[in-house]
């Protein structure tokens, strides 16, 4: 059976043998087997329901709830000989009736819709009379409440789908690996175990790296510099950032687009389109921009500065390399970003649970820039993913040769100085007693008068700093959530304490660069 499916990969689609998960997955589906694909981001879904819909008789139903994408799938199917079209609320509804009929004539093997379809009597009464092939869920996670972007439409059309009674199989696509999205899934289309075919999170094409310490605007033109004819995303964390570096690039005659919620619609069209069909082939975005952005040649994602948290982050990185071709995730970081997040936050609309939620989110973000285990398994732990998964040798901790440094003595003077400052403070507070600092708001606590001030002296007040982010990624040393996280001693910080534990670090380069002043007028 699967050497006939690998047939038509070959003869209609060009590709010599199936990706990761792929094989299994679409016997299962041609066997007429319910079954959840879970795969990352260009881990290739589409293939998943486009062969089984091709090697089985009638026509094959796929629901999305990206309306911007079903075109862009349908002219690829089309331009293949493939009879496909799509329906929904950006036609004119003669087009729609015109489709429909279509339809009820059986003239295509694959046909797209909005889950608001299901809501139309007329479109259930032609499905009920054709010959279906199968029905695919995409972007699933939406029909569960405990996905990230729960959308009650998509799930209430379950028990509508269910009365159609000439449904031989359906399918699930999602990119969402968490355990909670997966049985709901699996119980809303009855899925056994056996067949939800989880191929991880893992995206070995991608190689995330860290920056610190330089001025970004002048790193991003010398990376640009070295790659010219390359296609990126450069994420900023507002639209003034945005804004600003749109403007920094185009007076150097560098050829970027700009989207953000700040502009018109068809001035944001316009800059998609030009993005897409690389004539800009580099774009300055807020997050405003990427749902259901399908450009496969994107080989680099730069973030401006940190975002808000890890689930953004992974998403929005990963929109490189969706080609499966090496690409770049840079994360250009400043310490100042975490005020700046933190100041988002409060400025929410969000309620007090919903931001002690993001605060914590955010701890992880920042522990990420501080880690110094692979970047790649770092991530994967974050999403408790299952696959095995090992030192990538591609992101910049596995990359950059530095050197091990046994740092324990610092780490107690570190600790010892939380303890004496009775675990009240935050890292910026503590690293200034370390560092001796003539501080107001240090005199004004009498912490000067504690036996640990000055302790680390011969440091700068970054490196000392640098070091307690670390000692809190390595789960060293605690902090309480909140709006000033204040650092607390846990059972290990005590263990290097007491001289059981020794603490080593890579030195990295401490950063020199010159500190930009990008956030300051936002607090103003
Ligand atoms: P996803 O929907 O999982 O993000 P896509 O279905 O868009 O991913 O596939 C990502 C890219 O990988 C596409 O360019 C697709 O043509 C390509 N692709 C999919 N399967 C294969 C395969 N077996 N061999 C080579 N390329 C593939």
């Amino acid at each position: 059976m699967i050497l006939e499916q690998e047939k038509i990969l070959k003869t209609y689609f060009g590709y010599e043998s199936f990706r990761p998960g792929q094989g299994e997955v679409i016997e299962r589906v041609t066997n007429t087997t319910n079954t959840l694909a879970v795969m990352p981001t260009g881990g290739g879904k589409s293939i998943c329901y486009q062969v089984p819909g091709l090697a089985l008789d009638g026509t094959a139903i796929i629901i999305s709830p990206l309306i911007s994408l079903m075109k862009d799938q349908v002219d690829s199917l089309l331009a293949l000989g493939i009879p496909a079209t799509f329906i929904n609320s950006s036609l004119s509804t003669e087009e729609q009736e015109s489709r429909m009929n279509e339809i009820a004539d059986g003239r295509y093997k694959f046909i797209y819709v909005a889950p608001e379809r299901f809501e139309s009597n007329g479109f259930i009464h032609v499905i009920r009379r054709i010959k279906i092939s199968l029905v695919a869920f995409d972007e699933a996670h939406c029909i569960s409440q405990w996905g990230h972007d729960f959308r009650p439409s998509y799930r209430s059309i379950v028990p509508t789908l269910k009365q159609i009674r000439n449904i031989p199989v359906y399918m699930a696509l999602t990119a969402t690996a968490t355990e909670e999205v997966i049985s709901d899934i699996q119980e809303l289309l009855h899925i056994d175990n056996q067949n939800v075919i989880n191929t991880g999170f893992a995206r070995d094409n991608l190689a995330f790296h860290i920056v610190k310490g330089k001025d970004r605007t002048s790193y991003i033109r010398a990376f640009l510099e070295e790659h010219q004819d390359e296609s990126g995303i450069i994420y900023t964390a507002t639209r003034k950032q945005a804004d600003t570096l749109y403007d920094q690039l185009s007076s150097r005659g560098i050829e970027v687009a700009k989207y953000h919620a700040g502009m018109s619609e068809h001035a944001r069209k316009q800059a998609q389109a030009a993005f897409i069909h690389d004539e800009k082939p580099i774009m300055i975005a807020t997050n405003a921009f990427g749902m259901g952005i399908d450009k496969s040649n994107v080989r680099y994602v730069i973030h401006y500065s940190m975002p808000m948290n890890i689930e953004s982050y992974y998403q929005e990185a990963g929109r490189a390399g969706r080609d499966g071709e090496a690409s770049d995730c840079i994360l250009l970081f400043s310490p100042q970003d975490i005020q700046l997040q933190k100041f988002l936050i409060e400025r929410s609309l969000m309620d007090d649970a919903a931001k002690q939620n993001e605060y914590t989110k955010l701890q992880a973000m920042v522990n990420y820039c501080h880690t110094q285990v692979c970047l790649s398994s770092y991530i994967l732990g974050y999403f408790k993913d299952k696959s095995p998964h090992k030192n990538c040798g591609r992101c910049s901790n596995c990359v950059e040769k530095l050197e091990k440094t046994d740092i324990t003595e610092e780490a107690q003077m570190i600790l010892s100085c939380v303890k004496r400052m009775g675990e009240r403070f935050g890292v910026s507070m503590t690293a200034k007693v370390l560092k001796g600092s003539n501080d107001k708001k240090l005199r004004d606590f009498r912490l000067q008068s504690l036996s640990t001030y000055g302790l680390l002296s011969a440091y700068t007040e970054k490196e000392i700093t640098e070091r307690i982010h670390f000692l809190v990624a390595e789960q060293l040393l605690s902090t309480e959530q909140g709006k000033f996280p204040t650092l607390k001693l846990n059972q290990h910080s005590v263990e290097v304490l007491k001289g059981q534990r020794t603490v080593e670090m890579y030195t990295a380069p401490i950063p020199t660069g010159e500190e930009d002043d990008y956030y300051k007028d936002l607090f103003e």
